[in-house]
């Protein structure tokens, strides 16, 4: 059974020889029910350009097609499935292209006009770099309304993750001061072909219209992986690497020193980010 007049992703498969790679993160969504979760997900795509990176044999863009993306961007590195995603994009006239390439390399601005919702079942391998790409660029605003997006259980739980437990880290403070993050359901591996070790997770993140404290976020970046980069000591252990005193800088901050990095909240981090750009310049 499919949604549209293409043959089901299993015959795709087998037609282009599409042998999943584990070097490029490849574990194929054919559920039809939970391709259409994800793309029911992202809301309405009618009136938005929708990237999805690693479309793969095409089970999300058929779903996101089916549920009314009118334009999709889609980037895919491997060359294997270039004419699988050629028939898609014949079959909905005018609706997909394709880049071939690595996503990393890709600059949404340069493939996608606003507004823009990412969507993608991601590559395990680079899904984490991919995010922090999205979550770092020069603008802020970023150029897209809203990333929904599969990450491995774990991943998720670190970017959702609140202050106080093992998965709250740099990915947790990095998302979470100027976005909104949610887990939206959980995927078991045995939905994918072929399944992987671990279940997956799909991840809402939305930006907030203020960022929760005022930051520069190389600072923020800087103070956040010098504390969880030695996540077990003290502050004022391991800020030290920093360079500054660090007595000053947490009393700028107004966080104690005995203090340790899975304690201190997204506010903390960024007094700390400041107090940090302070003392830097007077050095
Ligand atoms: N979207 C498909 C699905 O849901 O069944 C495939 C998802 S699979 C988890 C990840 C896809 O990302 C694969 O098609 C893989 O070839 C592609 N990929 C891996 N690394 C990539 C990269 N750096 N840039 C773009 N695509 C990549």
């Amino acid at each position: 059974m499919t949604h549209d007049p293409l043959p089901p992703l299993r015959d795709v498969i087998a037609q282009y020889g599409l042998r999943a790679r584990k070097s490029l993160g490849q574990n194929f969504l054919l559920d039809l029910n939970l391709t259409g979760r994800i793309a029911r997900s992202a809301g309405t795509l009618d009136n938005c350009t929708v990237v999805e990176v690693g479309p793969g044999p095409g089970g999300l863009t058929r779903a996101l097609l089916h549920h009314g993306a009118r334009n999709i961007v889609a980037v895919e590195k491997d060359e294997r499935c270039l004419a699988a995603l050629g028939d898609i994009a014949a079959a909905y006239p005018g609706r997909l292209r394709v880049f071939e390439g690595d996503a990393l390399d890709f600059e949404l601005a340069d493939i996608a006009q606003q507004p823009i919702k990412l969507v993608a079942n991601l590559p395990y391998n680079v899904a984490t770099p991919l995010l922090i790409k999205w979550l770092t660029p020069d603008q802020w605003p970023p150029l897209w309304e809203s990333l929904t997006l599969m990450f491995q259980k774990e991943v998720a739980e670190r970017i959702t993750a609140p202050p106080g437990g093992k998965a709250y880290g740099r990915l947790a403070v990095l998302t979470q001061w100027r976005c909104d993050a949610h887990m939206l359901f959980d995927i078991d591996p045995r939905a994918f072909t072929p399944a992987p070790k671990v279940t997956s997770t799909i991840v809402q993140i939305t930006p907030r219209a203020a960022p929760r404290a005022e930051a520069e976020l190389g600072d923020l970046q800087t103070v956040a992986a010098a504390a969880f980069g030695q996540r077990r000591k003290m502050l004022r252990r391991s800020l030290t690497t920093l360079g500054v005193d660090t007595g000053q800088l947490l009393e700028i901050a107004g966080l104690p020193p005995t203090g340790r990095a899975e304690e201190i909240d997204i506010e903390g981090f960024c007094a700390l980010a400041r107090a940090y750009h302070l003392l830097r310049n007077m050095r």
